[in-house]
């Protein structure tokens, strides 16, 4: 298993929102019409039985998988949050699952993300964390990038003492072409506030992630 670790400073390039320009969206027919020529591209015949509706379906699939483009952390994360008196210790939920796309290929990233946070008086439903998590995944990444955004905009909606967020993924334009190595995962994880001034509340975090019984 290869394990790369990158530790990304806060807000370094794109941030949460804003950073995607608006580009005119092509009609339905025209993402199918796209989708017809890349069945034509690699060697299909798009006008056989099995393939009538699949530039529809492929249409249709994409707006759910990358339905991350159409909302904002702010709109998820809100800005009610409970409000707890006298706990002020560590929050972490680790193993979210998620599935991304790479910006490079378009090709799955599958993995799990571990977010931890240090409260400041205010937490966070445990349902919104994954959904912040879903958001981000829902879009072309890098996994440096997917890591950075979902630790910025809890940091910014939130205002906890710190937040950690570390992912593992597997990219499956690694397994499935040039490289081939099955099995590889790389690791990201960005760290705020004390998380990055304390090395102790790091500890904590990764202490807390592998203690698993
Ligand atoms: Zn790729």
């Amino acid at each position: 298993m290869d394990a790369i670790i990158k530790n990304f400073p806060k807000g370094l390039d794109e941030g949460a929102e804003g950073d995607n320009v608006a580009v005119e969206k092509p009609t339905e027919a025209e993402a199918m019409a796209a989708v017809e020529v890349l069945l034509r591209w690699i060697g299909e015949n798009p006008e056989r039985e099995g393939l009538r509706d699949t530039p529809a379906r492929v249409a249709k699939a994409y707006l759910e998988l990358f339905s991350g483009y159409g909302q904002s952390a702010k709109e998820i994360l809100g800005r009610t949050f409970e409000e707890v008196s006298g706990y002020d210790e560590l929050v972490l939920v680790r193993d979210i699952p998620f599935f991304s796309h790479c910006e490079h290929h378009m090709v799955p990233i599958l993995g799990k993300a571990h977010i931890g946070y240090l409260p400041d008086g205010r937490v966070l439903g445990l349902s919104k964390i994954a959904r912040v998590v879903d958001l981000f995944g829902r879009r072309l990444q890098t996994q440096e990038a997917l890591t950075a955004q979902i630790a910025e905009a809890i940091d910014t909606t939130l205002k906890p003492r710190g937040v950690a967020v570390m992912i593992e993924a597997e990219h499956m334009c690694m397994v499935m072409r040039g490289v081939q190595k099955l099995g590889s995962t790389t690791l990201t994880s960005t760290f705020t506030g004390q998380f990055k001034t304390e090395p102790q509340e790091q500890a904590r975090f990764m202490s807390m992630l592998r203690n698993r019984d």
